[in-house]
């Protein structure tokens, strides 16, 4: 799923191309993952496209109110709105000339004053669209934590230290920080040796302010090489991310680790695969991480020989108790 890197990779490509267009009407395809299709359907066409901005893990499309004939004041169009768009999982928003056909999957198409449409492709669905106006955006909004590149030294520890859960937990809950998930979680808890399911309430401030220091770091990094691409994403250009390339923990399980060359780990943390180093990220008392890919299949081969040992022990019992069985009635065959 597109983290921070991402949406804000596709939100900066969105700003060089489309920003300043007028929308001048909407074609919509599937609408299962659409808030209200019809308000997007009559709301878009004669609004401009004034800002792109990256909140979390959406992206807003900042509308000026309709102008000219289309305007009605009645209906909300004489005021500005915004386009709330979530790429989930296999999402993509990207202008294409309207004369190009169209990629499968395409569910949305914004026709632009300069001749382009802005299209929103997603295989899965699992993304969302909402046209929203400032109230309801407003509290579509509240109820998120605050943005990892801008919390400072004591928000952050505040946040996180006081708190009973996981540390693994604490960063991919959106109402703590907004934008973080499983990749950037993983990498930056791997480079500040912090297991993933140490307890904030357990980490100390200095620690903390460590996490938070890495967890900037390692986003911008990912920002400047325009993100992750492990299955497909693709950012407004189409072009795939390329921080992949500097993962050091995520995917890596029974790979060495590049401090230590400990094979890393991978543990379910807050329900999801976590992975770490079990030597440079001590493990929290009580806390059992999966068995290593290599033991599990040790572990497997002694259970199957075991099994079979067992079988042959039984099929020998089997024997012998038919053969018992056989002698008894020969025995009462003697009464
Ligand atoms: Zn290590």
């Amino acid at each position: 799923m597109p983290e921070l890197p991402e949406v804000e990779t596709v939100a900066r490509g969105l700003r060089q191309t489309i920003l300043g267009r007028r929308i001048l009407s909407v074609t919509l395809g599937k609408t299962d993952f659409i808030d209200d299709p019809s308000a997007v359907e009559q709301h878009l066409p004669g609004r401009q496209i004034e800002a792109v901005e990256r909140y979390g893990k959406f992206m807003l499309l900042r509308l000026s109110a309709v102008t000219g004939e289309a305007r009605t004041a009645t209906n909300g169009d004489a005021v500005p709105a915004s386009l709330l768009v979530h790429l989930g999982m296999t999402g993509q928003l990207a202008p294409a000339p309207a004369a190009q056909p169209l990629e499968k999957h395409t569910h949305v198409c914004l026709l632009l004053d300069d001749g382009r449409e802005l299209r929103y492709t997603d295989p899965r669905r699992f993304g969302r669209i909402a046209y929203l106006t400032k109230t309801p955006l407003a509290a579509e909004l509240t109820g998120f934590g605050a943005d990892p590149l801008e919390v400072g030294r004591e928000e952050f520890a505040d946040r996180i230290c006081g708190r009973r859960a996981r540390i693994k937990a604490l960063l991919l809950d959106q109402s703590v920080l907004r934008g973080v998930g499983n990749i950037y979680a993983d990498e930056s808890l791997w480079r500040s040796k912090i297991h993933p399911a140490r307890l904030g309430t357990k980490l100390s401030r200095k620690e903390a302010e460590t996490l938070r220091r890495i967890l900037q770091d390692i986003l911008q990094k990912a920002i400047v090489l325009r993100g992750s691409s492990i299955s497909d994403f693709l950012d407004a250009e189409g072009q795939p991310g390329e921080y992949q390339r500097h993962h050091r923990a995520y995917g890596r399980e029974g790979k060495n680790c590049y401090r230590c060359k400990t094979p890393i780990r991978r543990a379910i943390v807050a329900g999801r695969s976590s992975y770490f180093c079990p030597k440079c990220q001590p493990t929290p008392r009580g806390f059992a991480a999966l068995p290593s890919p290599r033991r599990a299949k040790e572990r497997k081969k002694i259970t199957l020989r075991r099994r079979a040992a067992k079988e042959r022990r039984e099929a020998k019992e089997n024997r012998s108790a038919s053969s018992s069985s056989k002698s008894q009635p020969r025995e009462s065959d003697g009464w």
